[in-house]
């Protein structure tokens, strides 16, 4: 049997500015979305309190928050810090899974002779990184990964969730199908509409729960089944220039591709969303021959997808692209070329690393015509 925690970092970004400046505890900060355009990173919970949270615009934080205490974003900062919490969980367990900047999937099993029982080493990890690095943490402890996840959702802030081996099922039952990671709006609402409220209701449907909820060994295969990775920006003023949407397209694909690069997957399908200034707003997808990471390729794809649906002259206030149909392997399709992908892996690979060391826009200014890759 095995032993996961999933340890997810409260108000990360936010609560690195406090650990810095320790006159910000206890206060409202606000990181990102300080110039009203884009959107908030991260918000301490004392921000959270008026209903600020991250990847909320900028300007309806201000709106909520007015003396909110609003910060820039400061990646490198938090790579750093990142890392320090990395290398405690790697003291732990020899096979850490970094999720985001912020959220790792510790495997602990048989740790037990080093550590002692997995609970036991979950809260040395949690005290660990509280003591050494200054941050608060939240976590869940279960043998499944699904679980473990949701429980450090329910744990947060600032506490772990122990799901013994057996009671996995009395403690899903009763939660929200919402609960689930990769479960958003549109699923949320089929499900609704087969009256499908509780992870109990789906429990009850063989085929569903595999398909959102496997608690079985073989979680890894279906783990990304339902999960998508997106980003989005409304635009401070609306755009009616293909040109500058595309530039903000390229921005926005890179921090996808990033992500999806950060967690080793593979994306089988793109969309974008395109909100006019009248707030009409479509979405476009398009399954891709071959499983894809690297931003190029997905640039080539939404702007496509872009040209061919935007309407022309018409203003638009928001952009967003999404991947989903996740995978942790490119290889598999019998359509690609094998040495450009390798090309490709490795250019991304220094590009990753750069804007790791010295942020997100270190390698950000070209345009999309011009760029390498
Ligand atoms: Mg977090």
């Amino acid at each position: 049997m095995g032993w996961y925690l999933h340890i997810d970092m409260d108000a990360f970004f936010a609560s690195v500015e406090q650990v810095l400046d320790p006159s910000l505890q206890g206060k409202p900060v606000i990181v990102g979305g300080r110039s009203g355009r884009g959107v908030v990173t991260s918000a301490s919970y004392e921000a959270r309190k008026f209903g600020v949270h991250s990847a909320m615009p900028g300007f309806q934080a201000q709106k909520l928050c007015p003396h909110g205490i609003f910060l820039p974003n400061r990646r490198r900062v938090y790579s750093e810090f990142s890392d320090r919490v990395f290398a405690i969980l790697e003291r732990y367990s020899p096979t850490v899974h970094a999720l985001s900047i912020d959220e790792a999937l510790v495997d602990l099993t048989g740790t037990e002779r080093l550590f002692g029982p997995p609970l036991k080493t979950a809260d040395a990890i949690i005290r660990c990184i509280e003591a050494e690095v200054g941050l608060p943490s939240s976590a869940g402890l279960s043998t499944s990964r699904v679980t473990a996840k949701i429980a450090a959702t329910l744990a947060k802030p600032h506490g772990l969730i122990y799901v013994p081996s057996g009671s996995e099922e009395d403690f899903l039952a009763p939660l929200a199908v919402e609960l689930i990671p990769g479960v958003g709006p549109k699923t949320h609402k089929a499900l609704n509409q087969r009256r499908i409220k509780t992870i109990g209701d789906l429990l009850k449907h063989a085929e569903l729960t595999v398909r959102y909820l496997d608690l079985g060994a073989s979680s890894e295969r279906h783990h990304h089944h339902d999960h998508s990775i997106g980003n989005e920006t409304t635009l401070d003023k609306p755009v009616i220039e293909i040109a500058r949407m595309e530039k903000i397209l390229w921005e926005l694909v890179e921090e996808v591709g990033g992500r999806l690069r950060g967690e080793a997957l593979f994306a089988r399908c793109l969309t974008i969303k395109i909100r006019y200034a009248n707030f009409q707003t479509i979405t476009r997808s398009r399954t891709l021959p071959a499983p894809t990471c690297f931003d190029k390729e997905i640039f080539e794809i939404v702007s496509d997808l872009l040209r061919q649906n935007v309407s022309p002259g018409r203003a638009v206030r928001l952009l967003g692209v999404s991947a989903s149909g996740l995978r942790s392997s490119g290889w598999q399709e019998p359509l690609l070329n094998r040495d450009k992908r390798t090309a490709y892996e490795q250019l991304y690979k220094g590009i990753d690393k750069l804007r790791r060391k010295y942020g997100e826009d270190a390698i950000g200014a070209a345009t999309p015509r011009n760029r390498a890759g």
